[in-house]
């Protein structure tokens, strides 16, 4: 069994919208740890998610206590979407979210050198992902899998 904490799209702009990025994150991982502890869970891997309108996992969300920086990636395919940094959480950050979501909804990606959504990706290293403008395989090498 693995503990999922699954947020709705709309769950940053109605609940997060200016209050501190400490105390968000103090919170969600409190009640990730509740979770984690009530199945004796031990692994540390972030299992927070925000869901997309059709209900389907979107976004990964990547949140360390005494940090004001969260990280995001695409739950479809793993590739690092953006990470939003400060003290107060702010209302553009919570229409970015809604936004994302409905672009991985309809099958998208974010490109990380241009910042375009694209249908087709090209993943590099762990996280990474361009489109097909920016690929360059000197630069874009393909993800490692042979430890896998
Ligand atoms: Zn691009």
């Amino acid at each position: 069994m693995r503990p999922e904490l699954h947020f709705d799209y709309l769950h940053a702009r109605n609940h997060w919208n200016n209050k501190r990025v400490r105390n968000i994150i103090r919170d969600v991982l409190k009640t990730e740890k509740k979770m984690k502890d009530a199945i004796n869970y031990k692994w540390a891997n972030s299992h927070i998610f925000i869901d997309a309108l059709s209900g389907k996992p979107a976004i990964i969300v990547g949140m360390y206590n005494n940090s004001e920086t969260i990280t995001f990636w695409n739950a479809r395919n793993g590739i690092v979407i953006d990470s939003f940094t400060g003290k107060i959480w702010l209302p553009e950050w919570s229409n970015k979210i809604y936004e994302w979501t409905s672009q991985i909804d309809s099958g998208k990606t974010k490109c990380n050198d241009c910042g375009e959504w694209v249908n087709h990706i090209n993943h590099y290293d762990f996280a990474g992902g361009v489109c097909d403008k920016c690929y360059n395989p000197k630069v874009h090498r393909a993800p490692d899998t042979r430890g896998d």
